[in-house]
């Protein structure tokens, strides 16, 4: 058998422009601080299967039951896939295809929901409080064809008022129940959804996007055996390839598999779902439980080493991947603390935080997440290395030896744990 798979060389021999690009963005991931709560590093592993040429092949239709001829290996490909999301998250059923978390929660849509259906709500995180743009936007499909109801957190504790939510479900009577957010920090209590949703008689729904890989590794409470339905991005803490997938109970799996193919998409990308596949494999090691554990310890190392510097923390703290950080403080806004940040080589982003005074386009908090970090092997006196950084930054933003020395620092930890062989 000759084997064959993605090549560098004949990349750069055949269009020496983009090959320029990749090369600057991974020598751009070797010399910054990912501090992006939704980014990570896939393994070389990973990035092999998404090179292959899998990518080559059509497989419209489930393994076994194709609208294509030659599906013999990719079925091999998507069925353990399939198994292992099983396994991993115990689920009853999974469907590996969607191509991303917006198009795994559209399936959601499509499987439970009509659009413009006055009786089709939705009661969601509001998307100030660390909803996602897919839960209900008037900018997204989700909320010009669903009707959304919006929860929030507590404006003292900052965090989730079970009785609050119980009471809205009572009044509004929802379709569905969906927890899961892009910038909320601590645990979320599924089984008291659950107990909600069943006396209202709505579907709970979780989208797991930012938190499934913590699950993976049993450093986060699963949803799985609370949820009829779980979406969730590969991409994120679970540092698969970009893509998504969608977890079941059996009852709900004709809907779900229907929805996402013919429904939402067409042919699934093989070559994705075999770094899927990967991922999930690893996922299951010992190693990767590790990772799991250092991520949330990071975090909190992180969260606690930025109150040191006189940032507020959101919630008072962190039992995930990520803080959100209120940077009013030392007198600075979320937009030019990202973009400080961003020039001594810390990407992360601006957000806002619950009830926040400010607009949007410069709110008054940052978000940071450390799977990347984490990955790499960083541990707690690196994030309080870190941390330091950031408050120095942020407290003298117009003093160019601050930045000057805070670019060293950021470049020298990028050295002692490095990035790709
Ligand atoms: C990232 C994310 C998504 C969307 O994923 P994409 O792959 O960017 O479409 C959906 N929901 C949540 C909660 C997310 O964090």
């Amino acid at each position: 058998m000759r084997e064959y798979a993605a090549d560098w060389e004949a990349l750069k021999a055949t269009d020496p422009e983009v090959a320029e690009a990749i090369a600057g963005e991974l020598e751009r991931e070797r010399t910054t601080l990912r501090l992006i709560a939704s980014e990570n590093y896939a393994s070389p592993a990973v990035l092999a299967a998404v090179g292959s040429t899998l990518s080559d092949k059509y497989a419209e239709g489930y393994p076994g039951r194709r609208y294509y001829g030659g599906c013999r290996y990719v079925d091999v490909v998507e069925q353990l896939a399939i198994d292992r999301a099983k396994e991993l998250f115990g689920a009853e059923h999974a469907n590996v295809q969607p191509h991303s978390g917006a198009t795994a929660n559209m399936a959601v849509f499509g499987a439970f929901l009509q659009p413009r259906d006055p009786a089709s709500t939705v009661l969601g995180m509001k998307l100030a409080h660390g909803g996602h743009l897919t839960h209900g936007s008037p900018v997204n499909v989700s909320g010009m064809w669903f009707n959304f109801i919006g929860y929030e957190v507590d404006r003292e504790t900052e965090q989730l008022d079970m009785d609050r939510i119980r009471d809205q479900a009572l009044a509004e009577r929802p379709r569905v129940i969906l927890a899961g957010y892009t910038a909320y920090p601590r645990t979320i209590d599924f089984e008291a959804f659950r107990q909600i949703a069943d006396e209202v008689g709505a579907l709970f729904w979780v989208d797991a996007a930012h938190f499934i890989g913590l699950v993976a590794g049993g450093a986060f409470p699963s949803p799985v055996p609370y949820a009829d339905v779980v979406t969730f991005t590969t991409h994120k803490a679970l540092r698969g390839p970009r893509g998504a997938m969608i977890l079941c109970r059996e009852e709900h799996a004709k809907a779900i598999d229907k929805a996402v193919f013919p429904m939402m998409q067409g042919g699934p990308i093989e070559n994705n779902i075999a770094g899927k596949a990967v991922a999930l494999n690893e996922a299951m090691t010992p190693a990767f439980r590790g990772y799991a554990e250092r991520t949330v310890r990071d975090a909190r190392a992180l969260a606690s080493g930025l109150a040191d510097e006189g940032l507020r923390v959101v919630s008072g703290g962190t039992d995930s991947h990520l803080a959100l950080v209120d940077v009013r403080p030392l007198g600075v806004d979320g937009k030019s603390a990202e973009t400080l940040c961003d020039e001594v080589g810390i990407t992360l982003n601006k957000n806002q935080i619950p009830y926040d005074p400010n607009p949007p386009s410069a709110p008054s908090g940052i978000r940071v997440g450390t799977p990347a970090c984490s990955t790499l092997g960083m541990d707690e006196p690196e994030m309080r290395e870190v941390a330091g950084i950031i408050g120095d930054v942020l407290l003298h933003p117009e003093d160019a030896g601050t930045k000057e020395k805070a670019r060293a620092q950021v470049r020298d930890l990028m050295q002692r744990f490095p990035l790709y062989p």
